[in-house]
Order: structure tokens, then sequence, then C-alpha cells
């Protein structure tokens, strides 16, 4: 008995959505397909496996679940989140231009001007807190807009459902970095996105063990073009990783939760201490586009950035070293509580000219508040903060 789910909630799509019981044993849990190959009766003959970077059972079946997730109807793995990116700006050619804001993950902002400039495709870096602006930098050429909501570091909220009519009006794709609200918070397709992408090695995988990236669509002519890339140019996931991923989602619900309660804690924590300049959290009623992540958001997540009075980046690294539950270092979304220096680890790849430009500066410093128990946690902040 085959069910997509599709019509029943969250929580429980996250648990059942693509996992059918395993047809040759009954095993509840989908086997890992450790297998490169399948074999065939004759040429072309085959039970709709051929070779596992075209198609694997146990990535089917995390597809499936992600895909139901974001309510959408395809969804492509890969082996991270920039292999999804990368796979994605193919789908252009020479002369193309790309509208994108002007914070982004230190990665994409690398990918897109030292590999994909080269190739003659041109970004655009702009202000889309006020989605108006992107109009402004639209020309003949421009075939995508990329979004990143909420922002790393910063935390800048983009409305989705207004980027969606620019693109719709100019016949451009617009694609949604969603990693950092997780599909249990926000829902780009339904806010009328083209493309979702996550780096599933964030909040989805969720136990900081797995490297991996996917792409939800609905339109059939894009999935087609991806799917192509996706298996033309390689940068698809193996088993064990799909494996893993899926018995992370199983509690991506109930792990959100918590990261947005712990979040919320946290921030409130920050806002007053005497040590801190600013705290980024769009939670906050005083955030410039609260009601933008009202609207488009379910909860506003466990990512907090926060700015020392103190400048110098020496005191900022003694601070950094400093915390006990808190670990220093890069990625998110893990049930552990992590620190990260973005202007030196994640985002060091940027200029520092555009960094400060940015608010990404030397005092800044970047939580991703896990779902320990929150005592500990603010007692971890209070002693590294004293
Ligand atoms: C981590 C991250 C990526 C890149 O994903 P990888 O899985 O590390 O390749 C892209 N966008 C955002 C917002 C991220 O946090």
């Amino acid at each position: 008995m085959s069910n997509n789910f599709s019509n029943y909630k969250f929580g429980t799509k996250a648990i059942h959505a693509g996992a059918d019981p395993d047809p040759s044993t009954g095993a509840i849990m989908t086997p890992i397909f450790q297998t490169s190959t399948y074999t065939q009766e004759s040429p072309g003959k085959n039970k709709g496996y051929s070779y596992a970077r075209g198609k694997n059972p146990t990535r089917d079946a995390l597809q499936k679940n992600i895909a139901a997730l974001e309510n959408g109807k395809h969804c492509l793995c890969f082996s991270s989140g920039m292999g999804s990116i990368d796979a994605i700006i193919k789908m252009l050619r020479p002369g193309d231009e790309v509208i994108t804001g002007d914070d982004l993950y230190g990665g994409s902002y690398r990918m897109f001007t030292k590999v994909f400039a080269n190739f003659g495709i041109k970004f655009h870096f702009i202000n889309m807190t006020t989605a108006s602006n992107i109009e402004k930098h639209i020309n003949s050429n421009t075939k995508l807009i990329w979004v990143e909501t909420p922002t790393n570091p910063t935390m800048q909220i983009m409305d989705i459902e207004a980027c969606a009519k620019i693109a719709k009006k100019h016949k451009l794709i617009l694609a949604v970095d969603n990693t950092f609200a997780s599909p249990y918070l926000q829902n780009p397709l339904a806010l009328g996105a083209d493309i979702v992408m996550h780096s599933v090695t964030k909040y989805l995988g969720g136990h900081s063990d797995v490297v991996m990236g996917a792409l939800v669509v609905n339109d059939n002519t894009i999935y087609e073009q991806l799917a192509f890339i996706h298996n033309s140019c390689g940068a698809t996931p193996g088993p064990m990783d799909c494996f893993l991923v899926m018995r992370g989602i199983k509690t991506l619900h109930l792990r959100m939760e918590r990261h947005c309660f712990n979040g919320r804690q946290v921030a409130e924590y920050l806002k007053t201490h005497p040590k801190i300049e600013k705290v980024y959290w769009p939670g906050f009623t005083d955030h410039p586009n609260h009601d933008i992540a009202k609207k488009q958001m379910r909860d506003f997540g466990g990512m907090i950035s926060f700015v020392l009075k103190e400048k110098s980046i020496e005191n900022t690294f003694k601070l950094a070293s400093s915390f006990k539950v808190f670990s220093l270092a890069e990625s998110l979304g893990g049930v552990e509580s992590l620190i990260n220096h973005p202007a030196t680890m994640t985002h060091a790849s940027i200029p520092k000219a555009e960094r400060d430009k940015a608010g990404v500066t030397d005092n800044l410093l970047r939580l991703s508040v896990g779902v320990e128990d929150i005592e500990d946690i603010l007692e971890d902040l209070k002693q590294a903060l004293a």
C-alpha cells in the first residue's frame, strides 16, 4: 500500500512520506541499497534501476519525503548543498544574469563570483529586503532571482511572495535557499517560488553527521532540466547518507519546536545584555521585516547573530572560545549548539570591505541554538559573557 501522505500534517509526513515498508521483506525502515549497479534481464529490461548515479531506492524514498515536506511534486538530492546550487546555475547560459541578495551564504557568493562568473554569467548582489528594488536590476538577460531568507548571518528577511510576483511578471525563475528556515518553518513553493533549495546538512539532517543538498520543484520542465544535470554532472548522494537523513527527518518537527523555543529565550537574553550592541533575530518586533517573517514563517527559528560592543577581533575570539555547551564550529542546524565567527569562518571567502558593508564585522558572532536544556544554554552564555 503506497500513500504519499500529501493530505497529512507536517509531523506525520516527516515520519511517513516516502517510507513505504520494503516490499521484499516488510522492513519498516527503508533499506540502505548499497549498490552501484542493478542486474538486467536483457539489455534495457530492468526493474526501473540501471545505475546508482541515476537512481537508487534509498534516495528515491528520501526524495519523496522531502518533496512532501515542501508540498512539492519533485525532489532531487545532491551530495552537498553547493552541488544543488551548482545544478540550478547550470540551467543558465553565458550572458545570462542573476539577481541575488547582498548577504548570502559565503559558499554561494564564492561559487557565483569565482566559478560561474568565469563562464560568463553575471550576478547582481543587491539589497532585496524591499522586493521592489529587484525590478530596477532586471533587463532582457535576467533569468534567475536567487533569494536566501532568512539570510546567513544577518538574518535579513525577504518577502518571498512579493519576489514571486516580480519573477512571474518578468518570466524569471525564482529559487529560494530555505536552509535557515527548514521546511517546518517556511514553504517557498506555496508562496510562488519555482525552486526550493536546502543544505540538507543543516536542519533536515539535523545531527551534524551528513553533508547533502536538495532541490524541490513543482514545474515538470524545470524538473526535467535539473534531473538531467543531476545525472549528467553526478553530484548525487550515497545511500547510507540518504538513510541517515531520513532517520534525522523523522524528528524534524520536534527538533524545530525546541530550536524555536530555545532560540527565543537566547535572543531575548542577549538583547538586554550590557556587553552586546545588537542582536539579529527575525522574531523581534523591531526587526525591520518582522511582519514579513510573521507572514511567511511558522516561527522564527534558532539562528541568532549578535554584535559585541567591544570591537576588537581578539576580544571576539576570546569570547568565541570560552563556551562549554556551545562548540566553536562552522555549520548549523544540528541538535547541539554551535557558535561561529562568520568573518573568519563561514564568510571568510567574502572580501572584508564587502563583509563590513553587509554587517559581517569582526565583532559579529553567530549562534545555532541547539535543543539542549535551555537552563544550561543560558548559563553557558552568562559565564562566557561575564
Ligand atoms: C551550508 C549552507 C549552504 C551550503 O550547503 P552545503 O551542504 O554545506 O554544501 C548553502 N546555503 C546555506 C544558507 C547554508 O547554510
